[in-house]
This record gives C-alpha cells, structure tokens and sequence, in this order.
C-alpha cells in the first residue's frame, strides 16, 4: 500500500491582490499553518474549518501588507504561534497598519512576530516539519518554506510561472533575487511543486524551462 502523503494544502487567494494564502496541515493530526494571512481572515477560517483542520500556527514569508496583513487578527481568533519571516523584514511589518489605511485594506495591523527565521531552520507541523530557505531581493526578509518529503514549496513573491518578484521596493536587490532562486531553490530538485504569491502554481522544472527571467538558457546569455 502507498504512504500516505505527509501534508495536505488548500490555496485560498485573499486581498484585492488575489493573494495565495496557503492552509498546509500534517495529515496525521490534522494540525495546519496558514502561510501569508493578507486578510479576510472569516474566509481562511472557514476554509480552515470546511478541511476539518485546527490553525496551529501562522507562517509568513514576508513583511508586505497583502501577505502579512491578517496576521495579528488570525492570532486573535485562534491563538496561533507567529513564526516568520526573517528579521530584516521588520521595518515592513512596522508599516503595514499605515500601508493598510493607504491601500485599501484598513483591517490589517502591524504585529510582533512570536519567532523570527534564519536560513537553514526548521518549522514544526504536528508530526512533519519543514524547511526555511532565506531568499532576499524581492524583500531582504523573505523566507521559503519546503517539504522535502512532498515536494512542496511555498515561495511567496521569490519566484512566479514565468516571472519573478519585484525588486524596485527599498531595499530590493534583483541580483540577490536571481541569486537566492538558482543558488538556493533549484537544488532542491526540478520536480518540486510550488506555490507562488499570487498566480498559478508550477514547478521548479518548469521555470528552468521556460521562465524568461531564471531559466537556464536566460542565465546563460545574461
Ligand atoms: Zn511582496
Ligand atoms: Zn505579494
């Protein structure tokens, strides 16, 4: 008989942004994280609930409003411990209550995270875990969690199908960028699914292919 997959994961775009909040959970005891809560936390907790899944954590790849933003609130609602991102993403945590107000989303709210993350830590889900990968340029602390086991990765605003984060934002880096994808995501293996900020999902495999800024023959004639 096959193993079970280790993790389940449910896609619920929330914000104007039509941002990728992720609901992952450890298919053995049914704990879940919700990765990036931008806002409409009613929503993320009743995809939650409709899945039959308990939110014990809360992970966010990084500081921008549209990820980070209904962060405080699921908290409130569920008491979830708030691990991510890195620490130089501070300064854009501190500014999302003021980013909300401005964008349209008046909801979302600053907050302190519970844990900060480095490169090469690991977060716990029930009896799985999973992989941090510090990837800066689109935000100098933005983090990327992987499962190893399910070939599962949940990469924010790192990388997209066919494109790549914006780097034009204070502090963004394009070559840092670049460098985080080839030198820290494609080693962890072609057939590697993943869940992108916002947009359909695709595979590492793929965007070495035929992404017109990371693939392979790109990086050659840059
Ligand atoms: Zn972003
Ligand atoms: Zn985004």
């Amino acid at each position: 008989m096959p193993d079970e997959p280790p993790i389940r994961a449910v896609i619920a775009p929330v914000t104007p942004l039509q941002q990728n909040c992720t609901i992952v959970w450890c298919a053995k005891t049914r704990k879940a994280a919700v990765i990036d809560p931008g806002g409409e936390v009613e929503r993320i907790l009743k995809a939650a609930s409709d899945h039959g899944v308990a939110v014990d954590k809360i992970w966010i790849t990084h500081g921008h409003l549209d990820h980070a933003g209904g962060t405080e609130a699921l908290r409130r609602a569920t008491g979830a411990e708030v691990i991510g991102p890195h620490r130089d993403d501070a300064f854009w945590i501190d500014q999302i209550t003021a980013d909300g107000g401005r964008w349209g989303m008046p909801e979302a709210r600053s907050f302190t995270p519970d844990r900060w993350l480095a490169d090469g830590d690991r977060v716990q889900l029930g009896e799985t875990e999973f992989e941090v990968y510090h990837c800066p340029g689109h935000t100098p602390g933005h983090v990327v969690f992987f499962h190893r086991q399910a070939r599962f990765a949940q990469v924010g605003d790192v990388l997209f199908r066919n494109s790549i984060g914006r780097t034009d934002f204070p502090r963004g880096n394009h070559a840092q960028l670049i460098q985080a994808i080839t030198g820290k995501l494609w080693p962890l293996g072609e057939d590697v699914r993943f869940v992108p900020g916002h947009g359909p999902m695709s595979t590492f495999g793929a965007e070495r292919k035929t992404n017109p800024f990371v693939s392979d023959a790109a990086l050659q004639f840059a």
